[in-house]
């Protein structure tokens, strides 16, 4: 759940806002950051960095530092792998087509998956999905479900019908993982396996553990840290970063709180010298 060694300074690198699928405003993440005691963060949605444009200036007017960061979604082996980019730059090109494609990869995907929900008797319109500001997903699709009636909580409607393989689950179009990884080092960023320790398939593991990444998030949100170890261990082998967060995402996930896992000062002034060398340089 945290780095080792680390004295007063906390840094969360792995949130979600309302531009995707938080229940915070980015200002708000800022403003509870501070309140939560951490001095570093890095706000990491799902396939879109448009908190940034709110969260740098709330956070420039606060002692808080804040570094670019973004959860993108990607594939291997048809199965879903979440990829952290950290300290890229976030006016860069790359990053703007790369999220470009997501929504429109998203946009098709979630008429499927509303078509199939319609054949399941369990019809949701475009409209009566909450947000739709930012990054829209199955998370979602599992409010609506609830509204209607048609399932208790969001681990149902997943674990019934959005889950991958369930009726109502449709996978899309895919970006490769390598592929994901590219783009973040084209805008100078650090490529980050997220959540390891939620892969189920050794397969899959291996493979990725071969792939260009820098460093692996081996302080994962309330996961026990004998589990945390051992992929703590594979990073220090070989060579990569160790990361660390929460996945905080408000109300949505009432039992996660920002901060809950988090890295100290040294981690954090890896990816927020990067940061700001990259930063510059644009
Ligand atoms: P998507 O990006 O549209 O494929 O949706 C995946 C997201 O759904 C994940 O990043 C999680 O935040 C969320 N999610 C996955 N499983 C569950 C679950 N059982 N209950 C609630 N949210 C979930
Ligand atoms: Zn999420
Ligand atoms: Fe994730
Ligand atoms: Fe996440």
């Amino acid at each position: 759940m945290r780095e080792e060694g680390a004295k007063d300074f906390r840094a969360d690198l792995h949130c979600h806002s309302s531009c995707s699928d938080g229940t915070v405003s980015p200002e708000g993440l800022v403003a509870l950051a501070i309140k939560s005691g951490l001095s570093g963060l890095s706000i990491t949605d799902h396939d879109t960095v448009d908190a940034y444009a709110v969260a740098l200036p709330a956070a420039k007017k606060t002692g808080l530092k804040l570094v670019s960061g973004v959860e993108f979604s990607a594939s291997h082996r048809r199965r879903g792998v979440h990829v952290l980019g950290y300290a890229f730059n976030l006016d860069s090109p790359h990053i703007a087509a790369w999220c470009r494609q997501h929504t429109n990869r998203r946009r098709a995907r979630n008429a499927a998956m509303l078509q199939r929900l319609a054949d399941l008797d369990m019809p949701v319109t475009e409209e009566e999905i909450p947000a739709a500001a930012g990054t829209v997903g199955r998370p979602h699709i599992a409010q609506a479900m609830i509204k209607k009636g048609y399932v208790r909580d969001a681990n149902a409607a997943f674990k019934k019908f959005l889950g991958e393989g369930k009726p109502a689950y449709v996978q899309g179009t895919t970006f490769s993982v390598e592929e994901t990884i590219d783009v973040i080092h084209k805008a100078g960023g650090f490529a980050v396996l997220a959540h390891p320790m939620l892969i189920q398939r050794n397969t899959i593991v291996k493979d990725l553990l071969q792939m260009e990444f820098d460093g692996l998030e081996g302080y994962y949100s309330r996961i026990p840290d004998d589990q945390e170890r051992a992929w703590q261990q594979i990073a220090q082998h070989k060579g990569w970063l160790i990361t660390g967060g929460s996945d905080f995402h408000g109300d949505v996930k009432p039992r996660i709180p920002l901060g809950c896992s988090w890295v100290g000062e040294e981690t954090f002034y890896l990816l927020y010298d990067r940061f700001l060398t990259v930063t510059q340089q644009s």
